[in-house]
């Protein structure tokens, strides 16, 4: 959350659960007063978790202390005090934090700096309150819950240091964290899930499981991915693909890099320049021959040093090359390299792309927060006419990925526009906006679709839905944008001929279901704790025979050729250790499926089957072992 101030109307759209857990921020400060009533007080919101409150004070807080400021906190909560909201006066509000008053248990000897401080920021005729808990008086906006006794349950969780108001030059204030929720049943499920979470941290599997790794000399956010984790994007690649191909798109390949020209065309350059890493200036032969060549070329032309000097920059900058961040504008060059009709439309271009994307060092966060990713990316080119049925098209298959991947949970976000901010914040195209938008209306309502819709926060050129999920353990991801897109198609001037043999300007629906390969299988290492369904996991059969006699090692070795062959990953641990060390190292490295042979299977020419986390599932005739093992790849089973 930033520090930024919020506005009277953001307040008032505080959750319930924001509610009560800003109302626990009152009930810290007023804890850490009874012990320390020097505090001072800067700002106590609601955060994604939880809650902090920021407070100046000598005393170094450590969590040694959170167990004594707790203790103060059920005090304040058992005595049920109501939040009581007093109005104020500027003057009258300037006084009581001049008194030391505010941010306080009553008058003290020191004022409330933070508080006067913020007072004096609030715009001139907004109107001031104060809350006020037992003895506890804070300079606040609200809301709060009707009593410190609602706050069902609550725990600190640590502490951080943090600038006022986020700016360096201020001093450095303690951020207090906890979290709060309406009951203990409802905190207790959450520290569950951290711990969880924890266990399936996917970076701590990646490494166990050999899927990728970073290294300083490849450079940070660079993910390198080892042979298990390769198995994994080739499979999704695998499923977008047959998905794609079956849906009518179209597969192009474009390369990672691209002139600057591009990107000023779609309008990427400046603006998204900080985003982007930095430019390559190739210096050609033809380059540095017109540079020699120019100043007498330019004197004999009459033309100006200044002006001969800007023809000279123009010509450099087209030898400025970008990572592509993005691969919209390659694929909108490859729209307009052929003619178009409307006979084309719609035109679906697919690529796994893979883009650049300069994240700062400190945001960079293991597969979730990388600069290299490959994007599970398409490009619908369409009419108008054409729109509804594209878009209904592309949440079919959000649905259909869903439950190949036991996703339940999912929300999508739909941003729309604000039609007093056209020709600002939004393309001005009123009619587009509003005819664009009730169609995603229509197709998300009629689909049945989990949505819900954001006013104003819409992309610049069109409305935008963000797909959030949910994993196994009620952790949220976003995973995924779509975007409609009505303004940048035209200024790249692409266009088709109508049915009337004019020309028009497609519309371009920018979507990518699976996310990135990088976001997507941080998710799913997650959601599957790292067991993968047989059709994802890196290894997913493993013979194992039960001693290392010739008959045995050849029946083995005649399985695996057929598993092979039908395109399962099977492999064979033909070590002479005791066969529960090979389970063992089976069910460490999470194999699938394991099949125990022995001296019996051989002459029954059946196979002892061993699933992953479920263990020994008995002996079964070995063709219809295989067989099963050959279908549930195929069909994805989960
Ligand atoms: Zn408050
Ligand atoms: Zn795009």
């Amino acid at each position: 959350m930033s520090d930024e101030r919020k506005t009277l109307e953001q307040r008032h759209q505080m959750s319930d659960i924001e509610r009560l857990r800003h109302s626990a921020a009152h009930v810290l400060a007023t804890g850490i007063l009874r012990i320390w009533p020097e505090a001072q007080f800067a700002a106590g919101p609601p955060v994604e978790t939880g809650f902090y409150y920021d407070v100046d004070l000598p005393h170094r807080i450590s969590p040694e202390d959170f167990e004594k400021i707790e203790a103060e906190m059920k005090k304040e909560i058992k005595a049920n005090h109501p939040f009581e909201r007093i109005p104020l006066s500027r003057d009258e509000a300037l006084k009581m934090a001049e008194s030391g008053a505010l941010g306080a248990l009553g008058p003290r000897p020191e004022p409330s700096k933070f508080k006067l401080d913020i007072i004096r920021g609030i715009p001139e005729g907004e109107e001031i309150s104060i809350y006020r808990n037992g003895d506890f008086t804070d300079l606040c906006a609200g809301p709060h819950v009707m009593r410190t006794g609602n706050i069902g349950a609550f725990k600190l969780t640590h502490v951080a240091s943090a600038y006022y108001k986020g700016d360096e030059k201020n001093p450095q204030l303690q951020r207090i964290y906890g979290t709060a929720f309406k009951n203990k049943t409802e905190m207790d499920a959450w520290f569950t899930m951290l711990e969880e979470a924890k266990k399936r941290d996917h970076r701590k599997l990646g490494k166990e499981m050999e899927l990728f790794t970073f290294d300083d000399d490849v450079g940070p956010g660079l993910p390198l991915w080892l042979p298990n984790g390769t198995v994994l994007i080739e499979e999704l690649e695998k499923l977008a693909k047959e998905t794609e191909f079956a849906a009518g798109y179209d597969r192009v390949r474009t390369p990672h890099l691209a002139r600057e020209n591009l990107y000023i065309t779609s309008g990427h350059l400046p603006y998204y320049a900080d985003s982007m890493f930095p430019p390559m200036q190739l210096e050609n032969e033809a380059s540095r021959q017109f540079s020699a060549i120019w100043p007498g070329v330019a004197g004999a032309a009459g033309i100006s040093p200044e002006e001969a000097e800007k023809l000279k920059n123009r010509q450099q900058q087209s030898d400025r090359y970008y990572l592509k961040a993005m691969n919209c504008p390659h694929h909108h060059k490859l729209f307009a390299a052929v003619p178009r009709s409307y006979r084309d439309l719609p035109l679906r271009l697919a690529e796994y792309g893979t883009c650049y994307r300069y994240e700062q060092s400190g945001e960079l966060f293991g597969l979730m927060r990388v600069r290299s990713m490959q994007m599970n990316d398409a490009h619908i080119y369409c009419t108008e006419d054409q729109f509804e049925a594209e878009f209904n098209a592309v949440n079919q298959m959000y649905l259909k990925y869903f439950k190949i991947f036991g996703i339940e949970k999912y929300l999508m976000r739909f941003s729309t526009h604000d039609p007093e901010r056209l020709g600002q914040k939004f393309v001005d195209e009123p009619a587009l906006w509003k005819k664009t938008e009730d169609m995603v209306r229509g197709v998300l309502e009629r689909s049945g679709i989990n949505f819900i819709e954001v006013p104003n926060e819409a992309a610049f050129y069109g409305p935008k839905i963000d797909v959030q999920v949910w994993s196994a353990i009620g952790r949220e991801f976003t995973i995924a944008t779509n975007q409609v897109d009505f303004a940048v198609p035209r200024r790249f001037g692409l266009v088709y001929k109508t049915r009337e043999n004019t020309e028009a300007t497609p519309l371009c629906i920018h979507r990518a279901p699976l996310g990135t390969h990088e976001r997507f299988i941080g998710f799913l290492i997650e959601h599957y704790a790292g067991n993968f369904p047989l059709w994802l996991a890196p290894q997913q059969v493993r013979i194992l025979p039960i001693g290392d006699e010739a008959p045995l090692l050849d029946y083995a070795h005649s399985i695996m050729a057929e598993l092979r062959a039908a395109g399962i990953r099977a492999g064979i641990d033909a070590g002479s250790d005791k066969i529960n060390g090979k389970v063992l190292r089976a069910e460490e490295q999470k194999v699938h499926t394991m099949l125990v042979l022995g001296r019996r299977d051989l002459d029954a020419g059946a196979v002892s089957v061993r699933v992953h986390g479920k263990g020994n599932l008995g002996a079964r005739p070995r063709a219809e072992v295989i067989q099963e093992l050959i279908t549930a790849a195929q069909t994805r089973r989960a």
